[in-house]
């Protein structure tokens, strides 16, 4: 089984980090830079339209991600992610499609934000199937939840970044312990 990180979850990915929890940075800020961030992927065509409900589906969408990220990393899963999840799936089908290799993948030919979501939930599901979704974490300190691809052969990474996340972790257990 390969443990490269594959274009649909590398998308996946980056759809997670586009809110920057830590830095409280979203980029999906309004309808008109979700439609670009979309476009810019090829998950929706230029014409499409993005209303503020759109912008607040894809936004629960996103975190109930994020939330299945944290459970690849040892965290609860979130039953209401689950169910934001199911929510989503119901109302983005997606489609069997065979492709010239003779395999199949999950599509969309939805327009607007059912396209969008229904063609990352496929790239989801293809990750699941292929075993690399537990590869990809939330980062285990808790205001970071920096969505990251575990390489190592054990798949033990915790954190985003050892510098960054690791390292502040670890200092802070450490001054809470010469405190005792
Ligand atoms: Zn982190």
């Amino acid at each position: 089984m390969s443990a490269s990180l594959s274009p649909g979850l590398g998308l996946v990915q980056e759809f997670v980090n586009t809110n920057d929890v830590e830095g409280g940075d979203d980029d999906f800020a309004e309808p008109a830079a979700l439609r670009a961030w979309l476009v810019a992927r090829d998950l929706a065509a230029p014409g499409d339209d993005f209303s503020a409900a759109d912008l607040r589906r894809a936004l629960d969408f996103r975190e109930a991600l994020r939330a299945l990220l944290v459970a690849n990393n040892g965290g609860q899963l979130d039953p209401d992610a689950l169910a934001s999840l199911n929510l989503t799936a119901r109302s983005a089908p997606v489609l069997v499609h065979f492709d010239a290799g003779g395999s199949t993948r999950l599509e969309s030919d939805a327009r607007g934000i059912d396209g969008a979501l229904g063609r990352i939930l496929g790239s989801v599901h293809a990750a699941m199937a292929d075993g690399t979704w537990a590869r990809l974490k939330a980062c285990a300190k808790h205001s970071c939840r920096w969505a990251f691809y575990d390489t190592s052969k054990n798949r033990s990474r915790t954190w985003c970044s050892m510098k960054v996340c690791g390292n502040r972790v670890k200092a802070r257990k450490y001054r809470e312990r010469q405190k005792l």
